[in-house]
Formats: C-alpha cells, sequence, structure tokens
C-alpha cells in the first residue's frame, strides 16, 4: 500500500491567531483521544511543516468494519500545519475546465502555471492564474472541483482511513479551531 495524506484546512484568509489555533486544536485532539504523547516528526514522512503526533486511543473508534487499521503503520501521525498548504493532488490530472471560459484544457496549457502560482509562489490571490484561452485572471482554487490546491493552515491525517467515521471526530474540532468553511483534499505519495 501506498502512503497518502488527507488534509482538513481552512481555506482562507490566514488567521493572524493561526499558531494559536492549531495549539488549541491540538490540545483539543489530545483530550478526545484523537492523538497522543509528545511529538513525533517520524510519524510522518518528509519534513515536517508543523507539530506531528501519533493517533491517540480513540482514532479509530469510527473505523467502519471492513477498513484496515491504520494505527499500527509507520506512517500514521498527525502533522498541524499552521502556513500555507499546497496540495498537488489536483494537478495529477489529464484536463482542466478552464473556470473562467469554462474552456478544456489539456493539463499541459496550464499545469505549469498552476504548479507556480499555487506551489511555489503560495499566490492566493483573485489574479493568480491568466487563462490560457481568454486571458481571465483566477485563483487556483477555482481550478479545481472538490477540495483545493492551497489553503491556509489545517491538519494532515497520514494514512488514516477517509471515512466519515474517522474524519467526523477530526473535521468537528477543526471546525471550532478554524470556522466552519473547511475544505478538504489529499493524494498518494
Ligand atoms: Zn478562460
Amino acid at each position: 500500500m501506498g502512503d497518502r495524506v488527507w488534509y482538513i484546512a481552512r481555506p482562507g484568509p490566514t488567521p493572524e491567531d493561526a499558531e494559536a489555533r492549531i495549539a488549541g486544536l491540538i490540545s483539543a485532539m489530545r483530550d478526545a483521544g484523537l492523538i497522543a504523547g509528545e511529538e513525533a516528526p517520524e510519524a510522518i514522512l518528509g519534513p515536517p511543516e508543523g507539530p506531528v503526533y501519533w493517533p491517540g486511543p480513540r482514532a479509530e473508534d469510527g473505523l467502519p468494519e471492513g477498513l484496515g487499521r491504520f494505527t499500527d503503520l509507520d506512517c500514521c501521525g498527525v502533522e498541524f500545519i499552521a502556513r500555507p498548504i499546497f496540495n498537488w493532488g489536483p494537478l495529477n490530472v489529464d484536463a482542466f475546465t478552464a473556470p473562467c471560459c469554462s474552456a478544456e484544457l489539456a493539463a499541459s496549457e496550464v499545469i505549469d502555471r498552476l504548479g507556480t502560482a499555487a506551489g511555489a509562489n503560495r499566490d492566493f490571490s483573485a489574479t493568480a492564474i491568466a487563462c490560457p484561452r481568454c486571458g481571465a485572471a483566477s485563483g487556483v482554487n477555482d481550478w479545481v472541483r472538490g477540495g483545493f490546491l492551497l489553503a491556509r493552515c489545517g491538519v494532515g491525517l497520514w494514512n488514516w482511513q477517509v471515512a466519515t467515521g474517522v474524519l467526523e471526530p477530526v473535521r468537528r474540532l477543526a471546525r471550532a479551531a478554524f470556522g466552519p468553511e473547511l475544505v478538504e483534499a489529499g493524494y498518494k505519495i
């Protein structure tokens, strides 16, 4: 099985007190038994973007029958991120529909612009992308349906099962920490 990460994130703008909100979410998830122990950067792949913890004793309470346990995996940590999150999963497609003019574009026509604006520049502006077809400006997230390319802050669940029973307890606490309008997306490594 490949590794994957699922983000539950705040679309924006970045709250000035992002660090405090993250700290509050860490505390709430610990109290709920969703994370446990000391910081454990080894519980995820790659350099962490913030504090990482192992899952807690309640993390799999809502695991649907038939889905494999994830808390025994070497990579199953929870990553708390108080800075922009680039989720490149939506770039792994063959074509895009332009949000401005509905043109069907081959991925190669626009993917460099999206990758640069979202991945390199962390550009949240509504003018980040100029449509290669009609020239109109749009934001990076306008180019993805469901999910996001760029979010402001959030939590990354590494190898957690993407199932309602597993995610809902995290969502509930994330809404309290970040506000009601969350976005979710992920990718396989
Ligand atoms: Zn266009």
